[in-house]
């Protein structure tokens, strides 16, 4: 046992009494004892989670991260079958020499195979491949009291569906079974554009999107009036020849968390303005290696810690395709008047690939994610912008969320109650106790 874990973006600041388990065969004991002991536990995979779902209501998580041993390797099928504490980057280190990649990625290559799952992540190719979940075959399911059963979509059905973007909430994935994808070179082919407004980033996307693997905008969240909804637009796909590298630079650190964010208002502004115009009006092309392209944040370690001691939230939200225009419209209004905003405001199309899970996030329509340094003012912004998504049928991507009240949470997910029924009585998280009650 030792001290503490924090979700990622240490708001709520709830540190966990982390409860390491090294080996598959310890997990059914460390999981009765908890669950006696504490009354309930949740796994814990590397806390890349920004707000409370990964973080137990007991405040004992049960960290998975050390079962990270790779089980069984197929390179002519493209098959892995890992521990669930394994890294996507660890996995990448493996599969890319061979010629494989993984089917989906998200921003970062530090999440668990086990947390990737249970947020049902999804990346800059949700409009070809679907989640994460789209490409896992099947994994063992720790449950209290029923040992491990392996889950599938042709075994345990519903708790095979359930547990993909089941928040850890249905037993501990002890291990799984991925399909990767082939590859012939680890270089990502890409083109960029900036864009002056949002009906542009919607014609680029419409354009682009059936042409390239991977795609996504950022967004100056800062610009208003005619420079509203302007951004950089970014399209590629794995390049057709070249090396197998796996990224191996050395990687910056933030050494500490300064009292205070560094980030504020006037830096935001120079930043955003900055980067926007050192963008290419006319598209512009690069080959950049895959981690570049993929993780940009992954190389300042600890990059979190800018934000100061009261850390920061994550505002991520997907609009229905119907809405999605005009709601994405009036959320930068709101964002850009309040004068709160980020370095990164990602906006994504996703597709209509259906997820074999129950409570995936994504559906066709249009992802906006932003992060705010925590302050009391926060509180009335959300508010508003929760609104404005609700009223178009959008939703809130639990694994970002710190926030959102009970009623949003149960009309934005109807499929609650299923999971709730099959939910291990052992595990609790304090996202899942603030919005089912
Ligand atoms: C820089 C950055 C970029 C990101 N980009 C994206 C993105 O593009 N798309 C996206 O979808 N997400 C994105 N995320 C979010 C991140 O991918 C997810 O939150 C992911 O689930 C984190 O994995 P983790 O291993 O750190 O899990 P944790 O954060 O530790 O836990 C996440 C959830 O998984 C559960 N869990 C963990 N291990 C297990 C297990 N073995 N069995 C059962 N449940 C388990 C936990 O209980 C919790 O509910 C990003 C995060 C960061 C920091």
């Amino acid at each position: 046992m030792s001290d503490s874990l924090y979700s990622w973006g240490r708001y709520p600041y709830a540190p966990q009494t982390a409860h390491a388990c090294s080996w598959r065969s310890e997990l059914p004991g460390l999981l009765t004892e908890l669950a006696e002991a504490h009354g309930s536990t949740l796994p814990y995979g590397n806390g890349r989670s920004y707000g409370d779902s990964c973080l137990a209501s007991s405040s004992q998580a049960l960290h998975v991260r050390s079962l990270d041993r790779f089980i069984h390797v197929d390179w002519q099928q493209g098959i892995v079958v890992a521990e669930a504490g394994v890294t996507l980057a660890e996995i990448l280190a493996m599969a890319i020499p061979n010629g494989w990649f993984l089917c989906v990625t998200p921003g970062t290559q530090f999440a668990t195979l086990g947390g990737a799952i249970a947020n049902d992540v999804h990346g800059k190719n949700h409009h070809v491949r679907g989640t994460f979940g789209n490409h896992v075959r099947r994994f063992g399911l720790l449950r209290h009291e029923q040992g491990i059963l392996t889950c599938s979509p042709t075994e345990n059905t519903d708790l095979y569906a359930a547990t993909i973007g089941g928040l850890g909430l249905t037993g501990i994935i002890a291990w799984s079974e991925i399909q990767l994808m082939p590859i012939r070179s680890s270089q990502i082919d890409s083109s960029v554009v900036r864009f002056s407004n949002l009906a542009e980033f919607f014609t680029l996307s419409a354009e682009l999107d059936p042409q390239h693997e991977y795609s996504v905008a950022w967004i100056d969240c800062l610009a208003k009036g005619a420079h509203a909804g302007r951004g950089v637009f970014i399209v590629g796909d794995h390049a057709p020849y070249g090396s197998l590298e796996v990224d191996a630079r050395t990687k910056l650190q933030v050494p500490l968390t300064p009292p205070v964010s560094l980030i504020n208002n006037l830096s935001l502004r120079a930043f955003n303005e900055a980067y926007w115009r050192s963008h290419p009006a006319q598209h512009t092309f690069k080959r950049s290696s895959y981690d570049a392209f993929f993780y940009p944040l992954d190389r300042l370690l600890h990059w979190n810690r800018i934000y100061g001691r009261k850390g920061f939230q994550q505002y991520q939200c997907v609009i229905p395709d119907a809405t999605a225009q005009a709601a994405t419209k009036e959320l930068l209004r709101v964002i850009a008047e309040s004068g709160q905003g980020s370095f990164l405001a990602v906006l994504k199309r996703c597709g209509d690939i259906a997820s074999p899970g129950l409570m995936s996030f994504p559906l066709p329509g249009t992802s906006l994610a932003l992060d705010f340094p925590q302050k009391a003012s926060l509180a009335a912004l959300f508010t508003r912008l929760d609104a404005i998504v609700l009223e178009a049928g959008g939703r809130l991507y639990p694994a970002k969320d710190a926030h959102m009240t009970g009623i949003d949470f149960r009309q934005a997910y109807p499929a609650w109650e299923q999971l709730e029924a099959l939910r291990d009585p052992s595990l609790m998280s304090r996202f899942w106790n603030r919005v089912i009650t």
